[in-house]
């Protein structure tokens, strides 16, 4: 559709024409009902925006804004007047500033920025969260002239979920203790029944053995994600071989899972990287965890690592259900699980890998899915050496 610019100069044009009689007046009247629709659908549109729950900011792509509405005032306490003609960075706290330019950079190539969380600061100061989605405004000719931004204050949303947060902290630390007590009477009993020569005991010790350490995993993964949120996840980071650290996650699994077959394809063994030992460990174990639960049994896990230039790729491939197109871009989100019916017997609570792409995040790495419905799925990172 015409602005409603293009289309009051062309009827200015054209009621010029039409005193000079050079216009057929059927064109006039054309135009002005389009003018009288565009009229229309702008004020409709500018109905929406004043009375929208969010703040709706427009700018252009030096970052002044250009329009304000009601609800940008009600959230970050500046009027339009003072805010239409200032720099978007007034709402930026310092240490987030370099998230315009990277936003800009996205939208100019052509993606879309949705949901994406942060915080900013109102006229008094305070920093409230936000979730923002942006778009990119264009032209007739399809030129980005500027950026729609809506932001919706999560304040509220942001507090209950640290609430739940510390409740999943409370619970898996209170947890930890007893577990770590019955680990170890299940060993005292497994060595006892090993030397007693009781096959029947050794058989239900080695069970309950497994059972505890699945369990235990899991908490780790609970004490991990409340950490994570809460910003207080510590990395340690050193040099360490990196072959050793995979047989000992191979090993651990092919000992949680004896039904399937664990194939690893070693490599050279002075590989050496640099970062969190325990915390790739735990990315490692996470990897090949999903490989074994979401695949069937006697089915074979493949695990190695392959270099690249002077950096190594880790892959984990199963044989399993694969994963469609459309969860693969939300597999990595916070308690993001796959729903169909195949696997919804399987248990888990969708943090695995949010924590693998956290973890990866801090060595400057990203976990990448290859994979298809009913096909496999084959995960993989790249490490610097
Ligand atoms: P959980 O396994 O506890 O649900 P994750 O965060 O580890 O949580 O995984 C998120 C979802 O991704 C899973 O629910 C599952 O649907 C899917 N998924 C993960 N790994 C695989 C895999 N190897 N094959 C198929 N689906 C997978």
């Amino acid at each position: 559709m015409k602005t409603i610019n293009d289309l009051n100069n062309k009827i200015n044009g054209y009621e010029q024409r039409a005193v000079e009689h050079t216009v057929n007046v059927d064109q006039l009247n054309q135009l002005i009902a389009q003018l009288k629709l565009a009229e229309e659908k702008s004020a409709r549109l500018a109905a929406i925006v004043e009375t929208s729950d969010d703040a709706i900011i427009s700018k252009n792509l030096n970052s002044i804004i250009t329009s304000w509405n009601n609800s940008a005032q009600r959230i970050f306490g500046y009027t339009a007047e003072e805010m239409i003609g200032q720099s978007i960075l007034k709402l930026i706290p310092d240490d987030r500033i370099q998230e315009e330019p990277h936003i800009l950079k996205r939208l100019k190539s052509g993606e879309r920025v949705d949901h994406f969380e942060t915080k900013r600061l109102t006229k008094d100061k305070k920093l409230i969260d936000v979730s923002l989605s942006i778009s990119p405004i264009k032209d007739t000719k399809g030129n980005i002239i500027g950026l729609s931004k809506i932001a919706r204050d999560i304040t509220d949303k942001k507090q209950e979920e640290q609430r739940k947060n510390d409740f999943i902290a409370l619970v898996s630390h209170e947890l930890k203790t007893p577990l770590t007590s019955i680990k170890s009477y299940v060993q005292m009993m497994l060595t006892k029944t090993k030397k007693d020569a009781d096959p029947f005991g050794v058989n239900l010790m080695s069970r309950a053995e497994v059972q505890v350490k699945k369990m235990t995993d899991m908490i780790h993964d609970f004490l991990s994600l409340s950490r994570l949120e809460a910003g207080k996840i510590l990395y340690t980071k050193s040099s360490f071989k990196l072959l050793a650290l995979m047989d000992e996650v191979v090993n651990e699994m092919q000992m949680l899972s004896p039904d399937h077959h664990i194939e690893f394809h070693r490599f050279d063994e002075a590989v050496t990287v640099y970062g969190d030992r325990d915390k790739i460990g735990q990315v490692m174990l996470n990897l090949l965890s999903n490989a074994v639960k979401y695949s069937p049994a006697s089915s074979t896990v493949t695990v190695g690592g392959e270099s690249i230039g002077k950096n190594i790729k880790i892959y984990v491939k199963d044989q399993g259900v694969g994963i469609s197109p459309v969860d693969q871009k939300r597999l990595f989100e916070r308690f993001y699980r796959v729903q169909n019916e195949q696997i919804k017997n399987i248990s888990g609570f969708g943090i695995g890998l949010y924590l693998v792409a956290e973890i990866l995040r801090e060595h400057q790495s990203d976990i990448v899915v290859n994979s298809a419905l009913h096909e496999g799925a084959t995960f993989y990172f790249v490490l610097q050496t």
